[in-house]
């Protein structure tokens, strides 16, 4: 099984992973843990250049999805082919996220590089941490009040929160909304209901 996890900076994800992790090593699955953009030593190299270096959209997407490729060819694809289940921080509901709904960049455009990087490999689940970017922001910042550039910021995020709606009211099967503005027990514990309910045959 390939499962993903999304959501906004600040939503929490990363730190859930690692209990997903374990709570299925414990019943028995052997696991891939990845990330996106990144996963192998060439698409770690251009998440280097994608986080660092200025470059205009269509470059930024073209670079995503060549460092997705090389992920799914040499990682993804031959662990799945093992039965490993992939565990992948973020996956190309981010692209459409923040390259798309964010950035402005052509959706359409976004679903060829898809199809032809992807060849119909889907995630079987994705579990979207959503949050408020007001809370997301809060806790970025070690919960102080937001200046300036954040409320600024607030308007970007709250654009790939709304990307990340719309790729999750196009796949409401794949999807599972966590409310990740709860806390973090209650989170953790709706993650975990949810993954033991979908992995459990
Ligand atoms: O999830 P992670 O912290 O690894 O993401 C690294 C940075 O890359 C984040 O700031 C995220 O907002 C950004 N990102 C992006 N477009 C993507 C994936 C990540 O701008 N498709």
């Amino acid at each position: 099984r390939f499962i993903t996890f999304e959501g906004i900076d600040g939503a929490g994800k990363s730190s859930h992973i690692e209990a997903v992790a374990q709570a299925l090593e414990q019943v028995g699955h052997r696991l891939l843990r990845t990330r996106e953009p990144g996963g192998t030593e060439l698409a770690e190299r251009l998440r280097e250049l994608f986080l660092h270096e200025r470059m205009d959209a269509l470059t930024e997407a073209l670079l995503v999805f060549g460092a997705r490729r090389d992920h799914l060819v040499r990682c993804i694809e031959p662990a799945l082919a093992e039965g490993r289940t992939v565990l992948c921080d973020r996956f190309t509901d981010a692209t459409f996220a923040y390259q798309g709904a964010g950035r402005g960049f052509d959706l359409a455009v976004l679903g060829q590089l898809e199809s032809w990087v992807q060849q119909g490999r889907q995630p079987d689940l994705t579990l979207w941490f959503d949050v408020a970017p007001e809370i997301a922001a809060a806790r970025r910042a070690g919960a102080r009040a937001p200046d300036r550039l954040e409320s600024e910021e607030s308007a970007f995020f709250e654009r790939v929160r709304a990307g990340y709606a719309a790729r999750a009211a196009a796949a409401p099967e794949r999807f599972v909304r966590i409310d990740a503005g709860q806390s973090l027990e209650a989170v953790r514990a709706d993650v975990l209901a949810t993954v033991r309910a979908r992995t459990a045959s």
